[in-house]
């Protein structure tokens, strides 16, 4: 520091954004330094004021003043309080000054912690996004397994019947189902444990006469039990297609219904208008609910808003946000208290390329061997393999399988990835030892890209994940054999 610097104590207290007051034991302020002059006397010195009255705007000595107990304990005290005049936190602390063993006053410097308080609870809240996302990434691969286990039975009960009252059934059955695994891959891309969500070719007809049908039991049989009405209208030409994810959609679009039927508490209509026009394919969706004022209108996509209490969560209208905007559409409403709502959906036509008769090529029958540690997984592939026309043997256990294992017996593996004692990818090293041709496939519940493990490629061919369908597996067993073939060569 120069030498003929005019810093002194008071100078230094003065720069601080701190306030520090010197205190009488009468709680007057004897000295104070910039800060507090300007945080709490607006400027001007706020010298003989007691600071009960400077700081918490009362006449008497606070209850909970920090002074008596760092006078009883000699310790320095904190507080910590929100002052909500200003909407901000303090944090104040109390020095005893003891002279000749007597108390002469005290030192008040208090702080305004807001900002610490934001980033500590920006940090609590990373942590718990984190958890979360620990949580829900084992929840999504456990329920995967359940779902897989859902649709592989609802799959078989539709190979097996013929009644076709039953297969509408079955054929809703397998697309809630479907929606469930959608909803965990949702989580899983939430936890980037899933990377990819398929885009396919979906006739707007059809996606919203399934939404009407899924969504039934909300707008026709609960509403009729309350005794009020509720009729939706659908007027959509037939041959109108954008490119998108059907259980994308299907939630957005159950949100929307949802949304109305809660706005029409004395019954109504629900209308779907789609139309193509030019390279837009336009959907109107109308409800002659309440209706709402700008002010709601306004904030409707927002997360989180409500004006259903604790009924709402207020995630349904940013859910149908962002899966428009992931779609490339857009979304406008009109709404009018008393007149009903109005959304206005746009989204880019899609023109489906004429699919050239799919024949799945026949693939001759396989000897499968099969490795799962839980029952039912193994149960289902029995059940479809063998509808397949494959052979099947299954173990619960690697170490068994291995042992059964030879050359030329299988024509191909299906092993799971997670199993006590011995994991999928060490079974496919053991297997691979011996027969290094044998194809083997690996299931699991996470994703796995083949191409991001050099370790994993090495002893895996293909990967299959859970929860799959008939048509995956047949797939797959096209690449198999023609790998097979290919290698042959
Ligand atoms: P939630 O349904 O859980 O409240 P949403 O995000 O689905 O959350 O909707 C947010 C708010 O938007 C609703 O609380 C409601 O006030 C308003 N809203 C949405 N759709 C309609 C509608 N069709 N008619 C009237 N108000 C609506
Ligand atoms: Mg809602």
């Amino acid at each position: 520091m120069k030498k003929n610097s005019q810093l002194n104590l008071h100078s230094v207290l003065n720069h601080l954004t701190d306030m520090i007051i010197l205190c009488s034991t009468e709680f007057e302020v004897i000295e104070s330094n910039k800060a507090a002059d300007i945080i709490l006397g607006g400027g001007n010195s706020i010298v003989g004021v007691k600071c009960h009255k400077l700081l918490h705007d009362k006449t008497e000595p606070c209850s909970d003043c920090p002074l008596e107990d760092t006078i009883s304990s000699g310790r320095l005290k904190h507080l910590n309080y929100f002052n909500e005049n200003i909407d901000e936190y303090f944090e104040e602390r109390t020095h005893p000054i003891i002279e000749d063993d007597c108390q002469q006053g005290f030192v008040l410097i208090c702080r305004n912690v807001t900002e610490i308080r934001e980033i500590e609870d920006q940090f609590a809240q990373a942590k718990k996004m984190a958890a979360i996302g620990q949580i829900s990434s084992g929840v999504a691969h456990d329920f995967s397994n359940v779902i897989m286990g859902i649709l592989g039975r609802i799959r078989l009960m539709r190979m097996l019947q013929n009644v076709p009252e039953i297969e509408e059934q079955l054929e809703l059955l397998e697309q809630s189902a479907q929606d469930g695994a959608q909803t965990v891959r949702r989580m899983q891309e939430f936890t980037r444990a899933w990377k990819k969500t398929a885009f396919v070719d979906i006739n707007l007809l059809e996606l919203i006469e399934d939404v009407i049908a899924l969504t039934r039991p909300k707008w026709h049989e609960s509403t009729k039990s309350e005794g009020r009405l509720v009729k939706i209208i659908c007027d959509i030409e037939e041959d109108i297609y954008i490119k998108g994810n059907t259980s994308e959609l299907h939630n957005a679009f159950t949100n929307i219904i949802f949304n109305a039927v809660d706005a029409m508490p004395d019954g109504g209509f629900i209308s779907f208008k789609g139309q193509q026009k030019n390279n837009q394919v336009l959907l109107r969706v109308q409800d002659t609910g309440t209706g709402m004022t700008e002010e709601i209108r306004h904030k409707i996509f927002d997360p989180f808003f409500t004006t259903k209490g604790s009924d709402g969560n207020g995630l349904g209208m940013s859910e149908v946000h962002g899966v428009i905007k992931r779609h490339s559409g857009t979304i406008e409403v009109e709404s009018e208290i008393g007149d009903g709502t109005t959304f206005f959906l746009k989204f880019p036509v899609h023109i489906p390329e004429k699919e050239a008769e799919e024949v799945e090529p026949e693939v001759s029958s396989l000897q499968v061997l099969v490795i799962d540690d839980q029952d039912f997984i193994l149960e289902t592939l029995k059940d479809v393999l063998e509808e397949m026309g494959h052979g099947f043997t299954g173990f619960i256990s690697p170490v068994e399988a291995l042992k059964n294992f030879s050359p030329n017996r299988y024509d191909v593996i299906i092993t799971d990835l997670e199993m006590p004692i011995m994991n999928g990818q060490e079974f496919a090293e053991k297997i691979k030892a011996i027969d290094p041709a044998i194809p083997i496939i690996l299931l699991s519940g996470w994703y796995i890209d083949l191409k991001d493990d050099k370790t994993l490629s090495k002893v895996i061919d293909f990967t299959l994940p859970k929860p799959f369908t008939v048509k995956d597996i047949q797939k797959l067993f096209v690449k198999v054999v023609g790998s097979k073939n290919t290698e042959a060569k």
